[in-house]
């Protein structure tokens, strides 16, 4: 039923190396973007920019992340196995199964309708088994928290309060802070609960939009 032969697998080493090149060290990421059949996750007439190392169009105006962006946003959390990780924007789902092959288990959340059933129909397919949610991500899930780890996948214009709540005391968040450009930012929870950030550099992100959409 899924396709994955020796032209996707040669294209998808070749991303990899990309990736190295790029300067993502952590193994564990570089595997999963190594295993994770990429092509799969759009469209079938788009499969040759599968593996190109850019944002594509997912339909319902939104994108499916840049391969070098998802891998940096993954090393930045330092996810361990077990780790419980909210998800915020789970899009394709292609992010949700990086972090799933890291062995965390994943909580994600999609406010686009169409985007959030054909995710949730798909990705278990491949075997991979989050939780899907449908609603606003800027509410977390503070029934399933606290969380170890929380990551936005869209541009923030600020940090989302509710979601630094439901963050574990040393726990860590990674979330692209900005309107047109983001800066991609790590916020640490200490155990006396301050919080700490780090800047990490200009990463483009479509926007984190408040409430639901049923496009
Ligand atoms: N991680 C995804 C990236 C998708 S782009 C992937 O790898 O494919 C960002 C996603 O965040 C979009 O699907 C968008 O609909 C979603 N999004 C934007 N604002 C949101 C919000 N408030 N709550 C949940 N999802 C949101």
């Amino acid at each position: 039923m899924h396709y994955d032969g020796y032209k996707e697998q040669g294209l998808r080493q070749q991303l990899v190396e990309e990736i190295k090149s790029k300067k993502i060290n952590d193994t564990r990421v570089i595997d999963a973007i190594g295993k994770i059949p990429r092509h799969l996750f759009m469209d079938s007439a788009f499969v040759n920019f599968a593996y190109v190392d850019k944002a594509f169009p997912i339909g319902s105006g939104q994108t499916i992340s840049q391969p070098y962006t998802v891998a940096f946003q993954t090393e930045l959390l330092e996810i361990q196995r077990g780790d419980k990780v909210l998800e915020i924007g789970t899009g394709s789902g292609y992010q949700t199964a990086v972090l799933l092959e890291l062995g965390a288990k994943v909580f994600t959340i999609e406010r686009q309708r169409e985007l959030f059933l054909k995710t949730q129909r798909f990705l278990p397919t491949l075997g991979y088994n989050p939780q899907f949610f449908y609603g606003d991500g800027y509410l977390g899930k503070p029934t399933y928290g606290p969380f170890d780890k929380i990551l936005i996948t869209a541009g923030a214009p600020h940090i989302p309060e509710k979601l630094v709540q439901q963050l574990k005391p040393g726990g860590m968040m990674v979330i692209p802070l900005g309107d047109k450009l983001q800066i991609m930012t790590r916020i640490k929870k200490t155990l006396n609960m301050e919080i700490e950030t780090e800047a990490f550099g200009d990463f483009s992100f479509v926007p984190l939009l408040k409430g639901t959409a049923n496009d």
